[in-house]
């Protein structure tokens, strides 16, 4: 979740605001419709040739509704969503709070298994239950950890026979990024367990073998800064998902980390999440990379196998 909507010169804008114009009249389960040719028929037409994995979903009963994710990804070309339902900030996170929410992701991939791939919420305070509940998850489909929140640092302890179990399962590990942090003052609603870059960088080279994604580089940190401390961190992924994506965000990434590094996401901000992909200078190959072959990738090592 990125939990600030800024109005700022962001690369999206363009981008975005186009194909939320463009789709506006398109309703759910249709293709979009077109009122002539031209370049706006082409800029759908090229955004939708892309398959896209969304990496950074979230559903649940009241805020992040399935038929919404659906809609939105029918109309921009999203074959899959990762969703999760994370623990939310402030919440103490007990066993019974994340087997609910987890219980509400498996329902959602019981009734679309064409489209979402489930990703697991725990918090590592509860060892033994997070241990069973990544065994009782997986058993019920699910891939992969996230979004993990504030409750516990990525970098801590309490992390590490979590992380472990991740290593033996090839489990893609998504953790929330802070909102403005070192370019701006810390988002003062951001809890102060929150993962800092340095923290996802220290983790990391702990254990190199372990697959982390840094989440929504657009949704408010300083994008600059934790690409430069994430630089040599390979085996994190930088997503790029977020409402507030300044102009330059993706390339300014991409000249960093690399395009082996980089992963569509949308957490919600639909137009956004694929707008941006367009306003950034990418070559056709880069983009594929993006929208769909590294994350899957990742997924074909965990047994998920997506075309
Ligand atoms: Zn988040």
């Amino acid at each position: 979740m990125n939990r600030r909507k800024f109005v700022t010169n962001t690369a999206s804008s363009g981008a975005g605001l186009m194909l939320g114009s463009l789709l506006a009249g398109a309703s759910y389960k249709q293709k979009p419709s077109f009122d002539g040719g031209g370049p706006r028929r082409n800029f759908m037409q090229e955004v939708l040739k892309y398959r896209k994995i969304d990496t950074h979903a979230h559903a649940d009963e009241n805020q992040y509704k399935t038929e919404v994710n659906l809609d939105f990804a029918d109309r921009l070309g999203i074959s899959k969503l990762m969703i999760s339902n994370f623990i939310r900030p402030f919440s103490e996170g007990t066993p019974d709070d994340f087997r609910s929410k987890n219980n509400f992701i498996i329902k959602c991939m019981k009734a679309h298994p064409d489209r979402f791939i489930g990703t697991v919420a725990l918090n590592p305070a509860f060892k033994k239950e997070s241990l069973e509940e990544i065994d009782r998850c997986r058993d019920a489909g699910m891939t992969g950890l996230g979004e993990l929140y504030n409750q516990v640092k990525i970098d801590d302890p309490l992390y590490y026979p979590i992380i472990e179990k991740c290593i033996d399962l090839n489990w893609n590990i998504m953790m929330h990024s802070p909102v403005g942090y070192s370019r701006v003052k810390l988002y003062p609603a951001e809890p102060k367990n929150i993962s800092l870059p340095e923290d996802f960088a220290s983790i990391a080279k702990r254990y190199p073998e372990a697959l982390f994604q840094f989440a929504h580089i657009g949704g408010g940190i300083d994008w600059e800064y934790a690409c430069k401390v994430l630089k040599e961190s390979p085996n994190v992924f930088i997503e790029v998902s977020g409402s507030n994506n300044a102009a330059g965000m993706i390339d300014f990434a991409l000249k960093c980390v690399g395009e082996d590094r980089l992963v569509f996401g949308c957490d919600y901000s639909f137009y956004q999440g694929v707008g941006h992909l367009f306003s950034a200078n990418l070559t056709d190959a880069q983009r594929k990379k993006i929208f769909f072959e590294n994350i899957a990738k990742r997924l074909k090592k965990a047994g998920v196998y997506v075309n």
